[in-house]
């Protein structure tokens, strides 16, 4: 399996339509902090550079923003794209910025089971994979003060939908690491 087919079986998305008109790029809020613009990551991927996407800033940089997508005269979603790339360095242990990292697993166990985001626990767990104790504690107050915190997560409705999917996505990580994909 190619990488471009990897990237597409993983986030649905064919790279190979990229042609590098740069749009995505041009609108993306980090392109300036980037050490690859997210036209240059599509670009790397369509060669087969794994090691070089893998140690690309823009992976963990990335906001999720969409605005990539909506720019894009082929439909490529580049916030699907990276979050590909994400659990590739996860699963390969090449996470880059292991507080992002650590960022995007608090917020996704906080889907998983609640079915939305719970920020103060969202922020309790960070905290605890990360050691970051104090830091950021003063703000974290004055959202409680403000109540822009709930103290109790709301459910969703569709909550045991999204934990059947994330279920599933791990029994897909099984499969793939067992090797059924070859
Ligand atoms: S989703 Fe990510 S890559 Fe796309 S424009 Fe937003 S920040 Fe940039
Ligand atoms: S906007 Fe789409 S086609 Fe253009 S460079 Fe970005 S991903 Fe490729």
């Amino acid at each position: 399996m190619t990488l471009a087919e990897e990237i597409r079986e993983r986030s649905g998305q064919d790279i190979n339509s990229c042609y590098q008109c740069h749009k995505c790029s041009g609108g993306c809020p980090l392109t300036f902090v980037s050490d690859l613009p997210l036209s240059g990551v599509i670009r790397v991927l369509q060669l087969g550079l794994q090691d070089v996407v893998l140690a690309s800033r823009l992976v963990w940089l990335c906001s999720g923003c969409r605005t990539c997508y909506e720019r894009c005269p082929n439909g490529i979603d580049g916030a699907r794209v990276l979050d590909a790339i994400k659990a590739m360095a996860k699963e390969e242990d090449r996470v880059e910025d292991p507080q992002v990292a650590a960022f995007h697993d608090a917020f996704l166990g906080m889907v998983r089971r609640f079915g939305r985001a719970y920020e103060l626990g969202m922020m309790a767990e960070y905290k605890i994979r990360t050691g970051t104790f104090t830091q950021d504690v003063p703000m974290g107050l004055k959202m409680l003060a403000r109540r822009k915190l709930r103290l109790t997560p709301s459910l969703a409705p569709g909550r045991r939908d999204l934990a059947r999917l994330f279920r599933e996505g791990v029994r897909y990580r099984k499969r793939r690491a067992g090797g059924d994909f070859a």
